[in-house]
């Protein structure tokens, strides 16, 4: 991934609403379809690689989102006060690439539902996307000093085990993070649950890296991907004593993430572990690995990506 020069810097970068249209269209496997998305606002797309978020804004009317550009900084607000059904429909998605010198952004979107008609707008608007079509995208105008705003991926600078896990959802982030990483000879293992085998892709990994694809072939989510992340962390040694099981977390959605991204307790176990996808599983996962395995919670990043059943 090729990242903007950013000749000034700042703490925290300004959120900003990007028009472009869409370019490319790639068909990539029965799940995932590749959008590449152009617009001179695009060169100013302030990409901080690793997990770097963005949402795609899928407006109802311009008027609606015209309301919100010009509230600048302050647009959520806005946002929430509109009416429901004046409201552009909003859903976060991954950077998987970006150029900024040809002012194009690729996003990998997962075609869920459509064959069965319970497709998000999201996914539909993905699904039926030719070139020429407008979308708004709301992203950073730089990655901004620190930690860069919407990327989670922060593992210490001393750990000597990776392990990045997801479903398809969290596909475009852990291709993008293996892609990106350097630095000393680490072992990294990344394992990724999809609906079918066909939906695996080639990623250009690192040295010491190792990439599993878990086809799901209609088996219940999760079941491939938990016993999975379980075997690799009892094989990478990172498993200790079973602690106390974690205080559970509720119906929300499951957001935890290292303090600062300083993964303290990871520096201190030399490891650190990524893992995204749908809510219930993401939870099932902090369950077996903090309760069972007595994973260090400051050494894992848990992100509910996606909630089965509740939209946006
Ligand atoms: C930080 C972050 C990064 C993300 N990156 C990506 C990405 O790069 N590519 C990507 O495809 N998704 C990504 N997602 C997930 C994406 O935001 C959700 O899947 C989103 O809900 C899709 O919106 P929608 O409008 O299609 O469906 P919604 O309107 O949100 O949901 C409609 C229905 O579909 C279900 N649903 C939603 N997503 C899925 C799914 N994947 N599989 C099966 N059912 C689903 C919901 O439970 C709901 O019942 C990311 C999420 C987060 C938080």
């Amino acid at each position: 991934m090729t990242l903007a020069a950013q000749p000034e810097v700042v703490a925290a970068p300004a959120w900003q609403f990007f028009d472009a249209t869409v370019a490319a269209v790639r068909r990539l496997g029965p799940s995932f379809v590749r959008l590449t998305l152009t617009g001179p606002e695009l060169a100013g797309f302030g990409a901080a690689g690793g997990d770097q978020r963005f949402k795609l804004v899928l407006p109802r009317d311009d008027a609606g989102l015209d309301r919100l550009r010009d509230r600048g900084q302050d647009w959520y607000r806005e946002f929430c006060a509109m009416p429901e059904e004046q409201r552009p429909v909003i859903r976060t998605y991954t950077v998987r690439a970006v150029r900024p010198e040809r002012a194009e952004l690729d996003v990998d979107v997962v075609l869920h539902g459509i064959a069965d008609g319970h497709a998000g707008p999201a996914a539909s608007w993905a699904a039926a996307a030719v070139p020429g079509d407008r979308i708004v995208l709301l992203g950073p105008d730089r990655p901004g000093s620190g930690r860069p705003w919407g990327v989670e991926w922060a593992p210490p600078p001393g750990a000597r085990s990776l392990l990045l896990a997801g479903d398809e959802t969290a596909v475009p982030a852990v291709c993008a993070i293996l892609e990106s990483l350097g630095g000393p000879p680490r072992s990294v293992t990344a394992l990724l649950e999809v609906p079918e085998a066909g939906d695996a892709m080639n990623v250009a990994l690192p040295a010491g890296a190792t990439l599993r694809w878990l086809a799901r072939d209609g088996a219940p989510r999760g079941s491939r991907l938990v016993p999975a992340v379980h075997a690799a962390l009892c094989e990478l040694g990172i498993a200790s004593t079973p602690a106390a099981p974690p205080e559970e977390v509720g119906d929300e959605l499951l957001w935890e993430v290292p303090e600062g991204g300083s993964g303290d307790d990871g520096a201190a176990s030399g490891c650190y572990a990524w893992l995204a996808g749908e809510a219930g599983v993401v939870k099932t996962l902090r369950r077996r690995l903090v309760g069972d395995l007595g994973v260090p919670r400051g050494a894992v990043a848990f992100m509910g990506y996606w909630k089965l059943g509740a939209a946006g």
